[in-house]
């Protein structure tokens, strides 16, 4: 019997409806618990294919205005980057900055954790998803983990890392121009230490990590989209975020060792499911990729992505997290990760 419970209750919900001259209504739902800890998603059938309503539609002309202005006074843009973005002190790293292509990495000018530097990913003051190179990801891992690196050498208390992604205002970044962000800290934040923790408790009960028991869980079923290298890649059985896709490196935990290919081989896969998010008609995203070091872990952990489309840009665009998400920390299920994963395979 297999270790991972994917469990599931559906509830009938009887009403009158007015658009069908009050006649009684039955509308079956779904609430899905995510099998390692437990947080819940809801599926309405009634909503699939009814994306419109939660996200809108892009507004070309308002995103064309939004650029045009913000890369007058953009801090990220030409020589303003050498200018006008801080430097790291000189016993930390003697550059200043960490630079790996076009992407720079520097100290966050108002920090939200023990380190958080920024990554800028290109020259190009606004990218389209499709325009999101494997490339050009690739570079702002590589500056990350180089990042990393010098942070575990200078501090030996640093063990838990997030290179992370706001694309856009909806998904909460202050600056159009592409770039990642990175949490590393001495004890994880409260999403990555239930992970961690749950991880553990997994480990001790079947002396497996749950993330390679998930993999051999998932592999050719209905949510397994494909692999890139080391990279496993599925739709989660109870998502996080709307779209969510997840990538799960089978041997590491810890972004330290991860290879120059393996970076490259996650980049390549974002840069599918960004495409793919286009094809979709979303533009706003976040994406989490979540380390520990290994003298911290039991080895249990393994490094994962997981990436989510926001809520769309037209005037007035309504918040996608509500009291479902925000308060009772569980998401909505537009279309079903089984058929989000049966699309994405396409391109995998
Ligand atoms: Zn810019």
């Amino acid at each position: 019997m297999s270790k991972i419970i994917f469990e599931s209750i559906e509830s009938d919900v009887r009403f009158l409806n007015p658009l069908k001259e009050f006649a009684e209504d039955v509308q079956t739902l779904q609430i899905r618990k995510d099998p390692l800890l437990g947080d819940t998603s809801v599926f309405n059938p009634e909503l699939k294919d009814k994306a419109e309503i939660f996200f809108g539609s892009c507004d070309q002309g308002l995103i064309d205005t939004l650029v045009e202005d913000t890369a007058k006074t953009c801090f990220f843009c030409g020589e303003a980057v050498a200018k006008s973005t801080p430097r790291f002190m000189p016993d930390f790293s003697s550059e200043g900055r960490i630079k790996v292509g076009e992407a720079l990495l520097f100290p966050n000018l108002f920090s939200l954790g023990t380190y958080h530097p920024v990554i800028r990913l290109c020259d190009a003051h606004f990218l389209k998803l499709s325009e999101f190179t494997p490339e050009l990801i690739s570079n702002g891992f590589l500056a990350a983990q180089q990042f990393n690196r010098i942070a575990y050498e200078k501090d030996p208390s640093v063990a838990y890392a997030a290179v992370t992604a706001n694309y856009l205002f909806p998904a909460g970044a202050s600056l159009v121009h592409p770039h990642l962000q990175m949490i590393a800290t001495p004890i994880p934040y409260s999403y990555q230490a239930r992970m961690i923790n749950a991880c553990n408790k997994w480990q001790k009960n079947y002396g497996t990590s749950y993330f390679v028991d998930l993999i051999e869980e998932e592999e050719g079923g209905p949510r397994y989209i494909g692999q890139t290298g080391k990279w496993h890649w599925l739709t989660p059985f109870s998502p996080l975020g709307n779209n969510e896709i997840i990538a799960v490196h089978e041997d590491f935990g810890d972004l330290d060792d991860l290879s120059e290919k393996d970076i490259n081989n996650i980049s390549s896969g974002i840069s599918k499911v960004l495409n793919y998010y286009e094809t979709l008609g979303h533009l706003s995203y976040n994406y989490a990729l979540y380390s520990v070091r290994n003298e911290q872990g039991d080895g249990s952990f393994r490094t994962l992505l997981k990436i989510i489309t926001r809520q769309n840009l037209y005037p007035n665009y309504r918040n996608d997290d509500y009291f479902l998400q925000k308060l009772l920390q569980s998401e909505l299920i537009i279309t079903p990760p089984e058929e989000l994963a049966e699309q994405l395979k396409k391109t995998f």
